[in-house]
């Protein structure tokens, strides 16, 4: 019987392998997921052949209570808060390895030696950490606490003191595994240690944060895996924690930051907005100081169009507009106007954001044009209309020194023939700034809710 869990363990580590290769293209995603989804079927499967299982009773009632608050979960959430499911999801993934430790810590506590001993009190601890961090990362997005980033004196230096003190509960335990109290004190501190090491990260790269966790959970896993001897176990663990790592930098890398940067510089502390200055001097930020129009306006100016490049953000998927603004593409493109979508890598609060929202929405991937590529067609372009996105085309990013975002790799929207920006205020967007694009003498703004507004340009449009 062994040998044939490990060979389902093996096919179900091919499926994770192989599903994640393909989850890397929109194309393919789907049948990425299918495969994974095999593959946890697999090796959840093989797992309860063990002739270890203590009971059968147990198990299912976990599966049914697990499976019902899951399909609950995720049919009653919105896009706009994934990322925050994501982070409970990563916590549960913690705190079942930390449970694991400790139910094999009290099992064989008797018998341990120093490396089932460290490999132990190292699960906890990463598991302990990824569950309290992870609370923390969701009860920020979920506004249950302040999401702005929280300082206090001597911070770092408190927290590399309790990473150290971990060190040394676990160095302790394994010369002396016997010691309960010690453990109990490993599991506050490491509590303790989750919390602090994520308040003082901003709502807004909570994101990153959750992604990192997710990597934690991982590592998490595969420690676990090394507890139980388990092959599937260090296998997706490992891939889940390299996968996290490799996403927390390739998010980093589209917001112009260091991992460092994220986890130690508490962006978003200051929240002054840097407000673009008129030629008189003044301060400028109300909608009276910039060109508006209204949706009927837009129309005849998509009338005469021939290129028009969308550009989506975070406001299109608060207004769920992704149906609305296809409709209207697919509109344009029949009257033979040339339409394209830009992406920023990091529009939206989480990597694919957009991608994800106008897949829904059945618009062709290959209209969908990463940034890198589409950035050198904006002066040639008649209309770009912004929907809901801000950050991710502020000229300041390239312009403004001082800018918290500035070196932010950006869509060049301002170099188009003219923009329109379709938002509901002047105000700022994640990162708490202005945006000197919407004072340009190219830009019209067009005040309301994105789908609204997308509806009533199309219907003005036929
Ligand atoms: P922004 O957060 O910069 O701006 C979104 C804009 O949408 C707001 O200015 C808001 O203006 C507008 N908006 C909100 N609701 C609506 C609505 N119903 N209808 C119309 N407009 C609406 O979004 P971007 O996508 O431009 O940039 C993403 C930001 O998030 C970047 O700073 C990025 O670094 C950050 N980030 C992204 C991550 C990712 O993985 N994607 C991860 C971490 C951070 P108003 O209120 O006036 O309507």
């Amino acid at each position: 019987m062994d040998q044939i869990i490990q060979l389902a363990y093996l096919l179900a580590a091919i499926s994770f392998i192989l599903g994640l290769k393909f989850l890397s293209s929109p194309e393919t995603a789907a049948h990425g997921m299918l495969l994974s989804q095999g593959g946890m079927f697999i090796a959840i499967v093989a797992t309860l052949l063990y002739n270890g299982v203590v009971s059968y009773g147990l198990i299912l009632g976990g599966i049914v209570v697990g499976s019902a608050v899951g399909a609950i979960m995720a049919t009653k959430l919105q896009m706009t808060d994934m990322p925050q499911m994501v982070a409970l999801l990563n916590g549960f993934g913690g705190l079942a390895s930390a449970l694991v430790a400790g139910a094999e810590f009290f099992r064989s506590q008797a018998n341990l030696t120093p490396y089932p001993m460290v490999t132990i009190a190292l699960t906890l601890l990463i598991g302990l950490v990824t569950l309290t961090g992870s609370l923390v990362a969701f009860a920020k997005l979920q506004e249950l606490m302040r999401g702005a980033p929280i300082i206090f004196p001597f911070q770092h230096g408190m927290n590399l003191l309790f990473f150290l003190a971990t060190l040394g509960l676990i160095a302790s335990l394994a010369i002396t595994p016997t010691a309960t109290p010690v453990f109990w004190a490993l599991i506050v501190i490491a509590s303790i240690l989750g919390v602090l090491v994520v308040i003082p990260i901003g709502g807004g790269d909570m994101p990153v944060v959750i992604s990192l966790l997710n990597s934690y959970s991982g590592m998490a896993a595969a420690a676990s895996g090394f507890i139980l001897n388990n092959n599937v176990l260090i296998i997706s663990g490992s891939l889940v924690g390299s996968a996290g790592i490799i996403l927390s930098q390739l998010m980093c890398k589209a917001m112009n930051r260091s991992l460092t940067n994220v986890l130690f510089a508490g962006f978003g502390q200051v929240n002054t907005p840097s407000k673009p200055v008129s030629s008189q001097g003044k301060p400028q930020g109300t909608p009276e100081e910039v060109q508006s129009c209204s949706p009927e306006e837009a129309a005849a100016f998509f009338k005469k169009a021939k290129s028009v490049i969308i550009v989506p953000g975070y406001g299109m998927a608060v207004a769920q507009a992704q149906h609305s603004v296809k409709e209207l593409a697919s509109y344009l493109g029949d009257q033979g106007t040339d339409v394209r979508y830009a992406i920023h890598p990091v529009a939206g609060r989480m990597p694919g954001h957009m991608n994800v929202l106008l897949a829904e929405a059945n618009v062709p991937y290959d209209q969908l044009i990463d940034m890198d590529e589409i950035n050198e067609d904006f002066p040639e372009t008649d209309i770009t209309l912004v929907i809901g996105a801000n950050d991710v085309v502020n000229p300041a990013a390239d312009t403004d020194p001082d800018s918290p975002i500035y070196g932010m790799p950006i869509l060049h929207v301002d170099q188009s023939k003219r923009v329109m920006v379709l938002k509901r205020s002047m105000k700022p967007g994640f990162a708490g700034i202005q945006n000197p694009l919407f004072f340009k003498k190219n830009t019209m703004m067009i005040f309301g809710d994105a789908k609204g507004t997308i509806d009533q340009i199309a219907n003005a449009l036929k």
